[in-house]
């Protein structure tokens, strides 16, 4: 039987405001604290070429994993605190309301590493089904490789599409150009624009999480009251 409902969270810049650098830049910045000289340049130069978005999706898996290959647990915490102190109690009240009527999942073109430990540190990682998108994993040596689920904004819309099957309605929340294939996907997307003035894409938008979150209550609540024939 399906599932009534689920609502599918981007994670950079959607759970999360960016505040001159994403998670991943994080990530590396945290990882060039140890390191020499020449790793603090390199790993430099790739978050100056990666904010000018020089890199495609291929160039960037490749040269992001010899960055982080020697990142740690510590250091993906580190990274999570940083990206925490942006939310506050009533994002995780909205979204805990939100997960008492629909499921939610993650889907990102970023880490999920980064995603689960700010989830934990949130304490709400048991309240969300899945997390898909670059999964950083330890080899033999302890040095970490990367596995990509989601490659791109398009493995986004196909993953909407097989969700298809278990849910009778999919929302999706995302903030930029990367999400709209799942946006438009789902059966309503909606955008987080983290006080951006300006609606920029042909979704609903919103100054906040919060309000995103406390709006795909009040549609799925207008969704299970409205007669059937009434529904998208
Ligand atoms: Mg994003």
């Amino acid at each position: 039987m399906k599932e009534k409902s689920l609502t599918i969270f981007d994670f950079d810049g959607t759970l999360y405001p960016i505040n001159s650098y994403d998670s991943e830049q994080l990530l590396i910045l945290s990882a060039a604290k140890e390191r020499g000289v020449l790793f603090k340049k390199r790993g430099k130069h790739f978050i100056e070429q990666d904010q000018k978005g020089v890199y495609d999706d291929a160039s960037f898996h490749h040269r992001y994993e010899k960055l982080v290959k020697q990142a740690t647990s510590t250091m993906i915490d580190e990274v999570a605190d940083i990206l925490l102190s942006s939310i506050g109690k009533r994002e995780k009240e909205a979204l805990l309301r939100l997960s008492r009527i629909s499921d939610l999942g993650i889907l990102t073109c970023g880490t999920e590493n980064i995603a689960r430990a700010f989830l934990q540190k949130l304490g709400m990682d048991d309240s969300f089904s899945f997390i898909r998108g670059k999964r950083l994993v330890r080899n033999e040596e302890g040095i970490f490789h990367l596995l990509v689920d989601i490659a791109g904004p398009e493995d986004k819309a196909l993953a909407v599409d097989s969700l298809r099957a278990d849910y009778e309605t999919i929302i999706a929340i995302g903030d930029g150009p990367t999400d709209i294939p799942m946006l438009e996907a789902a059966d309503h997307g909606m955008i987080v624009a983290w006080n951006r003035q300006n609606r920029q894409y042909p979704f609903d938008t919103f100054p906040s999480l919060e309000s995103a979150v406390l709006h795909s209550i009040d549609y799925l609540e207008s969704n299970t009251r409205a007669p059937r024939s009434a529904r998208r």
